[in-house]
C-alpha cells in the first residue's frame, strides 16, 4: 500500500460516524483538536437501534446548547428494572427518559461536529492501524476503494460491538458469551394488544404500537438458547404464536433482528496511542437504553482529555484518567444490565426473585438508588483530595444569578472549558481564587454567583463557596468556605486549588502542543514576503469567534482569512463595499473555514449598538451563543491633510472612526468576550515616526494606544489580553502601491527593504489572538519591518 503518498494528518483520528464517534469529534474540536472521523459506512444508518435517552445525557446536550435543536422530546419518569416498573424520576430538569430517534441524534450530533470543523468522512474502512512511536497510521479502504492512510497522535474506536480498532490495536475483551436472547421485528399490518414486559407462562412479550402504525414486537421463549444467527421473520412470528397465540404471520416485517446478553468488557480503554469507546469498549443486553448513554458519557470524558493532551496541557495521568473513570462506570452498568437480563429474560425460577426486586422498589432510597445508577446522575469520580458533598459528581443542574444576569450551570459550561464558579458572600476568598486561577484563564473561566436560589429543593448548590469543575461537569474541588483561608488540611484553599488546576488542567506554561513529527520540514526566510498556505490543520481558535473592523480589504481581509485558518468563526465587518466582504467569506469558505459579512458605518452615532445588534443574532445562529472571543480593531481612515489645512470636521471624523469606534466597540464588546479574551487594536508606526501631512491621524492612533494601557490593567483578572499593533507602510490596494517609484521609496523605509504586506501583519493578530500570547498584554508591538530602527 502506497502510504507515503496522500498521508491525511490530524491530531485525533475517530473510528466510528455513530453518536459516540459525533460527540467526541464535536469535544476535541471545541478544545481545539483537529479531528478526521472515518466510517465505514457511505451513508449514515436509518435503523434506531437505541432511542432512549436518560437524565445525564439530557444533561450534557444543554452543557453544549444541544437541546433546543431537538425540539419537543418526549419523556417519562415511569421506568424499569429488569421488566418490573419503578420511577426513574430524581431531581434536576430531565427527571425519567426521553425517546430520541438514534438516526436524530446522530444528525443533530453530525451537524455539531461538522459546524465546529470536524473533518467527517463516511466509506472510509478501516484496514490496517499501527503505532509509529511518535503517533499512529491508519491504513483505510477509501470509498472507491482506493488504499488511504491517515497519520495523528491519537486514534479512538467508536466503532461499535465489532470494532475495528479493538481488533487491530490488539484490546483483550474478556467476558460472558450470550445465553439467552430477545428476538424483535418492526412490522405492519398487524393489530396485537400492546404489551409492557409481559410475562406469560411460555415466555416474556413486548409489543408497542407506534403512531405511524408500525409495531414492535419483541419475544422471548423461556429456556430458548441464541441461535447465532439472525431470524427469519417466519421464526419470529411462530415464536409468537408459540406463546401469545396471536398470529402475525402475515404482517409485513420493516425489520428484523435479535440481541442476546452476552457481556464482554474491554480490559483496558486505552493502549498506548489508542482507545476506546461506546460499545467498541463495552458489549452489553440493550435493555433500558442504557449502553447508548454509557457510549455518549464515555466520550463526553474523553474528548477534553485527549484534545488537552495534544494542546500541550495534558499529560499520560490525565489521559490514563479516562480508563479508571470509565471502565469503573462501565463495569458497575455491566453489572445492573446483567441482573436485568436475568429478571428479564429468567423463567420461572426468577419469579421469586422478581417478587422481591418489586417489593424493594417500592422503598424511596431503593427506587432513588436504582434511578441513579440507571440515570447515570450517581457516578462519582476519585478526583483527589477535598471535601464538600459535590466532589466528583457532576455538577448539578442549577439556575442561578451570575454577574451578567440570569443564567444556568449548564450555559456556564457551553464552552467546554473549565468552570470556577464562587459562591456570593465570600468577596475575600473570591479575590484570592480568582487570582489563584488567572494563570488558567484560557482554559477555566470564572463565574460569580450572586445569588444561588433553589429553585427546588435539592437543587441550589449544597456547601459551596467555590467549586472547580472539568468541561465534562464533574466537580474536582470544592472549597465549603471553612477552611477557606489558604490551608490546606482538607485539600480546600487557593494552594489546593492551584494542585487542582495543575492535574487537570495543565501545568503552567502551556507544553508545545503535541504533533506527530511533519515528513517535509519547512525552513522560513525571516524576512520574505510571505506565501501564504492553508493551514495544515493546526487550528489554534477552534472554536472561537472574532469580529475584524474594516476587514472587507487591506489588513483587515489578511487577518479576518487568518484567523478562519486558524479554526474561528470570524464577522467580516465593511461599512461600503457589500461585494468585497462577500468576497472575503467566500475565500473563507472555499478553504473550509467560516465566516459571514456584517455591515455598519463606524464613526456615526449608535454604530456599536446597530453592529452588535446584527452580530449577536448571527453568531447566536451559528454557534447557540453571543460569546464573541477576539475583537480586531482595525478598521481606520486617515486624514491626508497638512496640519494648516485640515477642517475641525474632518479632524472630529479622524478621532470618531480611529478611536472613539474603537473605545465603545470594546466597552460593548466586553459584556459578550469570556475570560480568556483577545482585543487587538490596529495602530500605526506613525506613533513613532513623523509625518506632518497625518498629525490628526497620528493623534487618533496615540489614543488607541492608551487603550491598551488602561484597559490591559482592568482586564488582566479575567485573563483578556488587549495590545496595539502598529503597521508600517502596508500595501492595500491603493493605486499608489502600482507606482513602482514610489514601491521602492516606501520599501527603502523598512529595514528589510520591501513594503509590507497584509500577511505580515495579519500573522501577528493570529498570533496575539492565540493561548501563545497568554502572557502579553497592554503592549506596543512594532510590525513595521524594522521602520522604527531608524
Ligand atoms: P484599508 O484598505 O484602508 O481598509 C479600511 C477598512 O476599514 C475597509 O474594510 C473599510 O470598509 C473599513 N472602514 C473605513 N472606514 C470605516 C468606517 N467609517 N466605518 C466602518 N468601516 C470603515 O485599510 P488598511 O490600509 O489595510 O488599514 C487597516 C488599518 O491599519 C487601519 O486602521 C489603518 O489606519 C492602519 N494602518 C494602515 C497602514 C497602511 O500602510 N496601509 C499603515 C499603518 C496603519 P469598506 O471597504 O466597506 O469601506
Amino acid at each position: 500500500m502506497a502510504i507515503e503518498q496522500d498521508c491525511t494528518e490530524s491530531q485525533v483520528i475517530v473510528v466510528g460516524a455513530g453518536p459516540v464517534g459525533l460527540l467526541l469529534a464535536g469535544e476535541l474540536r471545541l478544545a481545539g483538536a483537529d479531528v478526521v472521523v472515518l466510517d465505514r459506512l457511505a451513508v449514515p444508518t436509518t435503523e434506531s437501534r437505541a432511542s432512549t435517552l436518560h437524565a445525564r445525557t439530557m444533561e450534557i446536550l444543554d452543557s453544549r446548547g444541544l437541546l433546543d435543536a431537538l425540539g419537543d422530546v418526549p419523556g417519562e419518569e415511569a421506568g424499569h428494572f429488569g421488566g418490573i416498573p419503578f420511577g426513574l424520576g430524581l431531581p434536576g430538569p430531565h427527571p425519567g427518559q426521553w425517546k430520541v430517534p438514534q438516526a436524530r441524534l446522530e444528525e443533530l450530533l453530525g451537524q455539531w461536529a461538522a459546524d465546529l470543523g470536524a473533518d467527517v468522512r463516511r466509506g472510509h474502512e478501516l484496514t490496517g492501524l499501527s503505532d509509529t512511536g511518535d503517533g499512529v497510521l491508519a491504513e483505510v479502504r477509501g470509498p472507491d476503494g482506493t488504499a488511504l492512510a491517515f497519520r495523528a497522535a491519537y486514534a479512538v474506536g467508536c466503532d461499535g460491538e465489532n470494532s475495528a480498532v479493538r481488533r487491530l490495536g490488539g484490546f483483550a475483551f474478556p467476558g460472558t458469551d450470550a445465553g439467552r436472547e430477545l428476538l424483535r421485528a418492526d412490522v405492519t399490518g398487524i393489530d396485537v394488544p400492546a404489551r409492557r414486559f409481559e410475562r406469560l407462562e411460555g415466555g416474556l412479550v413486548v409489543a408497542a404500537r407506534r403512531p405511524d402504525g408500525v409495531t414492535r414486537v419483541m419475544v422471548h421463549e423461556f429456556g430458548a438458547r441464541p441461535r447465532g444467527a439472525a431470524p427469519s421473520f417466519e421464526e419470529v412470528a411462530d415464536t409468537w404464536k408459540r406463546i401469545t397465540g396471536e398470529d402475525i404471520g402475515a404482517g409485513t416485517p420493516l425489520w428484523v433482528n435479535s440481541f442476546d446478553d452476552a457481556s464482554r468488557q474491554a480490559a483496558r480503554y486505552r493502549r498506548g496511542r489508542l482507545f476506546l469507546a461506546g460499545d467498541a469498549a463495552h458489549q452489553q443486553m440493550p435493555v433500558g437504553g442504557q449502553a447508548l448513554n454509557l457510549g455518549l458519557q464515555d466520550a463526553f470524558n474523553l474528548g477534553w482529555k485527549l484534545a488537552a493532551a495534544v494542546t500541550g496541557h495534558g499529560g499520560e495521568e490525565l489521559l490514563d484518567s479516562y480508563h479508571e473513570e470509565r471502565h469503573a462506570v462501565g463495569r458497575a452498568v455491566q453489572g445492573n444490565i446483567r441482573t436485568q437480563a436475568l429478571l428479564l429474560l429468567g423463567g420461572p425460577e426468577v419469579d421469586a426473585v422478581r417478587e422481591v426486586f418489586a417489593e424493594l422498589t417500592g422503598h424511596e432510597d431503593v427506587r432513588t438508588h436504582l434511578a441513579g445508577m440507571i440515570s447515570g446522575l450517581d457516578v462519582r469520580y476519585e478526583v483527589g483530595p477535598g471535601d464538600g458533598p459535590l466532589l466528583g459528581l457532576r455538577l448539578p443542574p442549577v439556575d442561578l444569578v451570575g454577574e451578567e444576569g440570569a443564567t444556568t450551570t449548564a450555559e456556564l459550561l457551553r464552552q467546554g472549558r473549565g468552570l470556577l464558579l464562587l459562591a456570593p458572600g465570600q468577596e475575600a476568598l473570591g479575590a484570592r481564587l480568582r487570582a489563584a486561577a488567572g494563570p488558567w484563564a484560557d482554559r477555566v473561566r470564572v463565574a460569580t454567583a450572586a445569588s444561588a436560589p433553589a429553585a427546588e429543593e435539592g437543587r441550589d448548590l449544597p456547601g459551596g463557596a467555590a467549586l472547580l469543575v472539568r468541561p465534562d461537569g464533574h466537580v474536582v474541588w470544592s472549597d465549603t468556605g471553612r477552611a477557606g483561608d489558604g490551608t490546606d488540611e482538607a485539600g480546600t484553599g487557593d494552594t489546593a486549588l492551584t494542585a487542582a488546576l495543575e492535574r487537570w488542567f495543565g501545568a503552567e506554561p502551556a507544553r508545545t502542543p503535541h504533533r506527530p513529527a511533519r515528513r517535509d520540514p519547512v525552513t522560513i526566510a525571516p524576512a520574505a514576503a510571505p506565501v501564504r498556505e492553508r493551514s495544515n490543520g493546526m487550528e489554534r481558535l477552534a472554536g472561537r469567534t472574532a469580529l475584524v473592523t474594516g476587514s472587507s480589504r487591506g489588513m483587515g481581509r489578511a487577518a479576518a482569512i487568518r484567523l478562519a485558518e486558524e479554526g474561528a468563526l470570524v464577522a467580516v465587518h465593511y461599512t461600503s463595499d457589500e461585494a468585497a466582504a462577500r468576497e472575503v467569506v467566500a475565500s473563507v469558505e472555499r478553504d473550509g473555514g467560516r465566516a459571514f459579512a456584517v455591515r455598519a458605518e463606524l464613526g456615526v452615532p449608535g454604530d456599536v449598538d446597530g453592529l452588535f445588534a446584527v452580530l449577536e443574532q448571527d453568531l447566536l445562529d451559528r454557534t447557540g451563543s453571543t460569546d464573541l472571543h477576539i475583537l480586531v480593531n482595525n478598521a481606520g481612515v486617515m486624514g491626508g491633510v497638512s496640519a494648516d489645512a485640515i477642517t475641525p470636521d474632518q479632524f472630529d471624523r479622524i478621532f470618531a472612526v480611529n478611536a472613539k469606534a474603537p473605545f465603545f466597540l470594546i466597552q460593548r464588546a466586553l459584556r459578550n468576550m469570556p475570560d480568556g479574551g483577545r482585543i487587538i487594536n490596529i495602530s500605526s508606526g506613525l506613533t513613532r515616526f513623523a509625518n506632518p501631512d497625518e498629525i490628526a491621524y497620528a493623534m487618533s492612533k496615540g489614543a488607541l494606544e492608551q487603550l491598551a494601557l488602561h484597559f490591559a490593567k482592568a482586564l488582566g483578572p479575567r485573563g483578556i489580553t488587549i495590545n496595539s499593533v502598529a503597521p508600517g507602510i502596508t500595501r492595500n490596494g491603493n493605486p499608489v502601491f502600482d507606482v513602482p517609484e514610489a514601491v521602492e521609496q516606501m520599501a527603502a523605509l523598512s529595514t528589510f527593504n520591501r513594503v509590507g504586506e497584509p500577511d505580515d501583519v495579519a500573522d501577528v493578530v493570529a498570533f496575539l489572538a492565540t493561548d501563545e500570547a497568554r502572557w502579553i498584554t497592554g503592549s506596543f508591538v512594532d510590525a513595521t519591518g524594522g521602520t522604527l530602527l531608524g
